[in-house]
This record gives structure tokens, C-alpha cells and sequence, in this order.
């Protein structure tokens, strides 16, 4: 007897954001007349690394260590401190930084003029918070609602949040904060990036409709970690690939819908890779020959894939 055939998904939002897109550009555009070194993973992806790597490129984290005139600072930001600190040893800096970051940098900056302690919601650590927050005198950082409780009491509070952070969790630590702190001013500014919440939301709808969600990005990828969350709360069995080699065809027996999600990191190629394996490992399940009998991916037209951010 031929079993089912397995339909695989793409989540209607997925893959690379412009922010990433417009550094590694910028990365191979500014390697091609000279040596660069970019301080920090430019983005959270082995294979554009490993790319940008072949080019020529170095990656440093130690500012004493670069031996090129120009250095990058990656799309997460860095803050006016180590900015100065690099420029101070005579190195040409050369800013990616995504433009949704540095809104959130501006309006973290006002808040703080305007009188607010600030809170930053994310994940500590993290490079995008450390450029957020290295300027600072005093703030508090939390990743979690529970962590609400330990915040020190303050007449006004200015809270903006990591671009990467799940909306929904900003949210509830923003409305936990006013409840515990009835007498008190909290502002929120809303700096978590349009996409990211487009990639969160559509991850929520692909894992309500998939038995099994597959998200594709690299293992120390905050965005991707998320959806992986997002997409297990949402009651599918979802697993983190960083490329097609990581799928184990063992996940797939027995269920029927699939979706494919991947982090603002991941390259299409890359999530073309694992479809294509998807694909490969659906046709051994169901004992068929060919791909044939998989739905149309959602972001395939008749002429070919479409491209979103
Ligand atoms: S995830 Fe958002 S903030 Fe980060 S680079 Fe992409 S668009 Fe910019």
C-alpha cells in the first residue's frame, strides 16, 4: 500500500532581512580594493561566514588584534564607546549597522534624556544589547516576565527591547511592570524590527497548520532560536537545521504537513538547500519516485521562487 505524501510549507515570512542583506554587501563591496575585518560575526550564520571568509575577509573580536586599516562594525551595532575606543587606534570604521537598530539606539537615547531608567529587554550578553546598553551609567536588563520582580523601583522607567525579541514576551514584561509598579511612568517605545514580527507571526500560522515545522539558521542565532519557540508553542514539533545535512529523515515518518521557516540570517539558498532534501526525504516515506505529489510551496510562483524579505 503507498502511504501519504508528505506537503511541505514555507512559512509566508522567512530567511534574510534587509538589515543582513545590506551588510554582507557591504562587507564584499568594501573587501573588493582592500583587506577588511569585520569585529564580530557579521551575522549569525556559519555559511556566510565561511563566505566572506574565502573572500578575504578576517573576522576579529579582539580590537589589539586587527591587522587591516578598515574595520566593520557588524549589523547588530556597537555602542559610541567602542566605536571611539576602535577609532582611537587609528582604524577606519566602517558602520553596518541595520537601520532598525539604530532607531532602537535613538529612541533608548531619548528616553534616557527625557529623565526614564532604562530598561532593555533582551538577552544578555548578547552583542545588539551590549551595543545598547555599553553607553549607559545605569539600567536593567531582563530576558524574562518573571525577572520583572527584581527590578528596582524607579518613578519612570523607559523600556525598549532587543529587535529580535518576541513581541508577544515584550509586551507581557511591559504590562507586569505596570502592574507592579502602579505609582510609577512606564514608557514603552517598541523598537522589536517589522521583520521579525513578520517571521513570528507567520511562524505561528505555518506551526498551526504543520505537524512538524523545520527552522533553518544558524545555532547561535537569537531570532531563529525564537522561532523555534514560537513554533513549538504554537503545538508543532519543531527542529533548528543549520543546513540540509542536519535533517534526520527519522523526524518525518509517520506525519503529514511540514513547514520550512528559517532566521533573518539564513541565505534562500540555503532554505531552497533543505527543501530540496525535504523533498527527497518525502519521496522515500511515501515509496514514491518523484516530488510531484508535494504542494506548491506557499512562496513558489508558476515562474519560480518568489523572493520576501
Ligand atoms: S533582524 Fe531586524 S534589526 Fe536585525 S538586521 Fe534584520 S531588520 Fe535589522
Amino acid at each position: 500500500m503507498q502511504r501519504k505524501t508528505m506537503k511541505i510549507t514555507r512559512a509566508q515570512h522567512y530567511g534574510m532581512c534587509f538589515g543582513v542583506r545590506d551588510a554582507i554587501s557591504l562587507a564584499k563591496a568594501q573587501t573588493q580594493d582592500e583587506p577588511l575585518t569585520i569585529l564580530g560575526d557579521l551575522v549569525h550564520n556559519e555559511q556566510v561566514m565561511a563566505d566572506l571568509k574565502n573572500r578575504g575577509v578576517t573576522i576579529e573580536k579582539d580590537v589589539n588584534e586587527i591587522r587591516t586599516k578598515k574595520v566593520m562594525i557588524t549589523a547588530h551595532g556597537a555602542s559610541r564607546k567602542r566605536i571611539n575606543e576602535v577609532e582611537s587606534k587609528g582604524f577606519q570604521v566602517i558602520e553596518a549597522t541595520c537601520p532598525l537598530v539604530r532607531h532602537a539606539h535613538n529612541a533608548l537615547g531619548r528616553l534616557v534624556s527625557q529623565g526614564y531608567f532604562p530598561v532593555i529587554i533582551g538577552q544578555g550578553g548578547h552583542v545588539e544589547v551590549k551595543g545598547m546598553t555599553e553607553d549607559l551609567e545605569e539600567y536593567s536588563l531582563i530576558e524574562e516576565v518573571e525577572e520583572v520582580k527584581g527590578l528596582p523601583q524607579h518613578p519612570k522607567y523607559g523600556v525598549v527591547a532587543q529587535t529580535t525579541q518576541p513581541i508577544q514576551k515584550v509586551r507581557e514584561i511591559v504590562e507586569r511592570m505596570r502592574q507592579q509598579f502602579p505609582g510609577s511612568q512606564v514608557k514603552f517605545s517598541d523598537t522589536v524590527c517589522r521583520p521579525t514580527k513578520d517571521r513570528q507571526i507567520a511562524a505561528e500560522t505555518l506551526a498551526k497548520e504543520c505537524d512538524i515545522v523545520i527552522v533553518v539558521g544558524g545555532k547561535n542565532s537569537n531570532n531563529t532560536r525564537q522561532l523555534v519557540i514560537k513554533s513549538q508553542s504554537f503545538g508543532a514539533k519543531a527542529y533548528h537545521v543549520q543546513g540540509p545535512e542536519e535533517l534526520d529523515g527519522s523526524w518525518f515518518s509517520g506525519y503529514e504537513t511540514v513547514g520550512i521557516t528559517a532566521g533573518t540570517s539564513t541565505p534562500s539558498e540555503i532554505v531552497d538547500a533543505v527543501e530540496e532534501e525535504l523533498e527527497a526525504i518525502a519521496s522515500r516515506l511515501s515509496g514514491r519516485g518523484a516530488a510531484t505529489e508535494f504542494a506548491v510551496p506557499a512562496m513558489h510562483s508558476q515562474a519560480g521562487l518568489l523572493r520576501m524579505d
